[in-house]
């Protein structure tokens, strides 16, 4: 556990299409995701078209688009490259090994001038090399800092099922293809970006900006951002807020202005309360089957889990969430929505609607599913121990062992030993703060307004190591995207279009200054 710190360097030989010494140098054709053949002729003409095809039409048409080639690309092309390289860069995880991606994404931060650092972290079972990265601009006053949070690992890709090859990084059709475009290279290339372009403009912010990209997030964070909350406190130092990933800007595939795009920021998760059940009995040959043996007993356990259901129980996080969509719920549901607690209680139609949706289900109750089983390695075999992994989530504010020692209970059986795999309770952010002004603000004054949601989502991210520090962590990166889209994530054919990629480092920097205003304005007031 070392930390390297990159001193700054000074922006204008970037600028100027120079690499800086110790910099990897990227082909040009490389870069653009054309490594299979194309000259440098062909990748000159698409950068190009390139620039034309991604939402930075105005920024080509003023300059005559052969001096691009010595000056400062357009936005959207740097972004879509860096992207490409990210993705090219592999941190599949198991065993994620993303000290690679960490120092180019360093590296892409000292060229333009930002304090930057690589900061190794533990690899489990003496792994591959880990590490973190982090870039920081200084803030003018001392306002509370906010960091932008990402993390460099991905989940595996099957290639055999993909269109494209998920870690070739290729630039096609006006989209940046492959596995972590979207989760979450694709937001800390738009982190990062934001830094790049506040730094090259000379915006002074009165806060600290910091990026910020863990590893090991995909497998639960607990060495990647959980091990640097407390092993790095200097980097939190000042810090009041965070964004990260687990909430966005969705958007209908027609724009047709019937359903404004929603702005989803999530304010709390449900905790993750990972159990293993492990069931003991007779063993030896299946030829002769005993009733106490581990395989039927774990049956017979799991059984009792499948039918299980939690009682409902709304949060107020939740009750918010739904008043706030009222607005755009069908017609027969809008009433429902404004009022969750009572309408699912006494009208029996809704709740059968409500809970028929296993996402709205998961939000209003603990959960638990059946995920991991292991018995005997062979046929004719009866194990003395059998295995099963359950993945529960707990609404915010209950405890794992309250759970487990419910599904204790429930199975009645003392031969089967319950245990934690992973655990963490949750809080929530209040939605009572200058960050959430400036997103109702920014969503305000876009061409489509947005409608701002706070959110609490099912799944978890990394942001409960901060909430848990008392910062206010919002799962919010501002990027629009359809459902469509939004499924690719974890999926297959995952990609981004670059004018998405493009417009979400503006919102970004929109958002970050909108937010240093607010606060200007309310600090003037104060006085
Ligand atoms: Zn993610």
């Amino acid at each position: 556990m070392s930390s390297h710190s990159n001193p700054a360097n000074p922006p204008p030989a970037a600028r100027a299409g120079r690499r800086q010494p110790g910099a990897a140098p990227v082909p040009q054709d490389a870069a653009l995701g054309l490594g299979r053949g194309p000259g440098l002729g062909l990748a000159l003409v698409l950068v190009v078209l390139l620039s034309f095809s991604s939402g930075a039409v105005g920024e080509a048409q003023a300059i005559w688009p052969f001096d691009r080639i010595f000056e400062r690309p357009p936005l959207a092309e740097r972004a879509a490259e860096l992207l490409a390289e990210a993705i090219r860069t592999p941190t599949s995880n198991p065993p994620g090994n993303e000290r690679a991606l960490a120092r180019k994404l360093a590296a892409a931060l000292g060229r333009a001038g930002i304090e930057n650092g690589v900061l190794d972290t533990p690899s489990p079972d003496g792994g591959s090399p880990r590490a973190a990265v982090w870039g920081r601009i200084r803030g003018t006053a001392d306002r509370p800092g906010l960091v932008l949070l990402s993390h460099l690992d991905t989940v595996p890709a099957d290639a055999s099922e993909w269109s494209v090859d998920p870690y070739a990084g290729e630039i096609w059709d006006g989209f940046v293809w492959g596995r972590g475009a979207l989760d979450a290279k694709g937001v800390g290339v738009s982190h990062l970006m934001t830094l790049i372009e506040i730094a090259a403009e000379g915006i002074e912010l009165e806060r600290d900006l910091i990026f910020l990209a863990t590893p090991e997030e995909e497998t639960g964070g607990r060495a990647g951002a959980g091990w640097i909350v407390k092993n790095h406190p200097e980097l939190l130092e000042g810090i009041g807020y965070l964004l990260t990933e687990g909430g966005g800007i969705q958007i209908t595939r027609e724009r047709d202005g019937v359903r404004p795009p929603i702005w989803g920021v999530t304010l709390t998760e449900k905790a993750p309360c990972w159990l293993e059940l492990v069931a003991r009995g007779r063993g030896g040959h299946s030829s002769a089957p005993t009733l106490d043996a581990a395989v039927p007993r774990l049956v017979a356990a799991l059984d009792r889990i499948r039918r299980f259901e939690s009682p409902i129980r709304i949060t107020p996080e939740v009750a918010q969430m739904f008043a706030s969509l009222a607005p755009v719920a069908s017609e027969w549901d809008r009433a429902g929505f404004q009022d969750l607690a009572a309408t699912l209680a006494n009208d029996e139609g809704f709740r059968r609607r409500f809970l028929g949706n296993p996402g709205q289900n998961a939000i209003v109750r603990n959960t638990v599913s059946i995920t991991v089983l292991e018995g005997a390695p062979k046929t004719n075999v009866a194990p003395p121990t059998a295995r099963a992994q359950l993945d529960a989530r707990l609404l915010p504010g209950e405890r794992c062992s309250d759970f487990a020692e419910t599904l204790a209970q429930l199975i009645d059986d003392p031969s089967i030993q319950i245990s934690e795999i992973l655990s963490f309770s949750t809080r929530a952010s209040s939605r009572d703060t200058p960050l959430f002004r400036a997103i109702a603000e920014v969503a305000d004054r876009q061409l489509q307004p947005g409608l701002v949601v706070p959110r609490m989502i099912g799944g978890f991210t990394d942001a409960h190591w901060f909430r848990e520090l008392g910062i206010v962590a919002y799962g919010f990166v501002p990027r629009a995207l359809t459902a469509d889209e939004a499924r690719r994530v974890h999926g297959v054919d995952e990609r981004i279009a670059i004018d998405t990629l493009a417009e979400s480092i503006r919102t970004t920097l929109d958002l970050v200054r909108t937010f240093d205003a607010i606060e200007a304005v309310d600090a003037a007031g104060a006085d």
